[in-house]
């Protein structure tokens, strides 16, 4: 065994430390075999990393910007950058890991991507990449979160992408992607796309090489404007985790702290958090062993956050292990707290966050910091789509 432990690489069975592994129906075996072992080849040739690496520059934008934000510098008495993952193409990170999923699945043959959403953002990522690519895109979505989330529902139609309103269960994240999992075992043909860095292996690993791309960006920038590539440390907000995955990626083995923000919601102890790191205990969920939010058989526990994007009661595996030895530091933050620092970011900067990011920005009010700290906050996405929650703030 190597002693040196590494979080983004996970052993051949695709464990970080205790978690992570491939917990799934005999009958899907065959189809992550065959992604595990065309993504090694796929990896490493040239021709796929140019075409990935075009489109992230020509398509989504890239590089994204890493802004000195005075106006926080100030109020927190040392120097705080943003990543501006808000500026991509369709307003978040998930873009990066969604092209990068559909050029696998060319390379792999496959003509139809499958995908679940529940907030429909990665479902209208999903729907842009599979326009551009021209992939027939089916996207499997709880009908409670068709109703919820009724603008995302008309981008990823308006984008030609054939929407299942799932009605089993609660109608919402899980039972969509219980129902994605048996479609794909009857069309293993199919490509499933999994938005986060979750699921069973070899998914969490892609997720977070394709996401890598944030903290290979923020090395170079940060080196330019301050003279070093390191910050003393880096605040991602933590949903299944790939924004954080990508921000942190090439920090694992550097002296900086990593700091993962997670939503408490209404409050830890109030019954209504996604805390999961905090409030779960080791479990499968989506096809691999983590930290879930489970009550004493093993049920999984509805989580809340007003943010759709945390509402997950799961954490992908690489945090999972990062966590539990230590090497992340987890900070809860209330949806009061992340309102309050939506509001003060747009109007101080001028930049309306999701609600997602306004949690990370929340964690630097619960931090010590002195002036000769730099900071990253990875700013995941845009807040167009919170708009409404914002405005009626009572
Ligand atoms: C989906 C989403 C998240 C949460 O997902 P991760 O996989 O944890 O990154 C965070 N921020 C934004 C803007 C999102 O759309």
């Amino acid at each position: 065994m190597n002693s040196i432990i590494n979080y983004t690489v996970p052993d051949d069975l695709g464990f970080y430390g205790e978690f992570g592994g491939l917990y799934v129906p005999e009958l899907l075996r065959p189809n992550l075999e065959e992604l595990k072992e065309k993504y090694q080849e796929i990896k490493g040739c040239q021709s796929f990393r140019n075409t990935f690496t075009q489109l992230l520059k020509d398509y989504v934008g890239r590089p994204t910007p890493l802004y000195l934000s005075e106006k926080l510098s100030k109020k927190y008495n040392s120097k705080i950058f943003l990543k501006r993952e808000d500026l991509n193409h369709t307003g978040a990170h998930k873009i990066n890991n969604v092209l990068g999923q559909i050029l696998i699945a060319k390379e792999m043959g496959k003509t139809t991507i499958i995908a679940e959403t529940g907030a429909g953002q990665h479902g209208v990522a999903t729907a842009t990449a599979c326009a551009l690519m021209d992939m027939k895109c089916i996207v499997f979505m709880g009908a409670t979160d068709i109703k919820r989330q009724a603008s995302n529902v008309e981008r990823m139609k308006y984008l030609d992408a054939e929407i299942v309103s799932v009605k089993s269960g609660s109608k919402t994240l899980k039972d969509a992607t219980n129902e994605a999992i048996r479609f794909w075992i009857n069309e293993p043909d199919t490509y499933y796309l999994i938005g986060s860095v979750v699921g069973p292996h070899p998914y969490p690993q892609i997720v977070a090489d394709l996401q890598s791309i944030i903290s290979e960006e923020i090395k170079i920038q940060l080196k330019k404007k301050t003279g070093k590539e390191n910050p003393t440390m880096v605040i991602a907000c933590v949903g299944g985790g790939s924004n954080a995955a990508g921000a942190f990626y090439h920090y694992y083995q550097e002296d900086v702290k990593l700091i993962a923000v997670e939503a408490s919601g209404k409050g830890l102890n109030s019954g209504f958090s996604a805390a999961t790191s905090i409030l779960g205990t080791p479990g499968i969920l989506h096809g691999s062993r983590t930290i879930v939010m489970q009550d004493e058989y093993g049920q999984v526990t509805e989580p809340y956050s007003i943010s759709a994007g945390l509402d997950y009661p799961g954490i992908g595996p690489l945090h999972a292990h990062s966590i539990t030895t230590g090497r992340t530091t987890i900070i809860p933050i209330t949806d009061q707290e992340a309102l309050n620092a939506a509001q003060n970011l747009s109007r101080t900067e001028g930049i309306i966050p999701a609600l997602e990011s306004a949690h990370a920005l929340a964690a630097l009010a619960k931090i010590e910091l002195t002036e000769n700290d730099v900071v990253v906050v990875n700013l995941s996405g845009r807040g167009d789509k919170d708009l409404t929650t914002y405005l009626n703030q009572p």
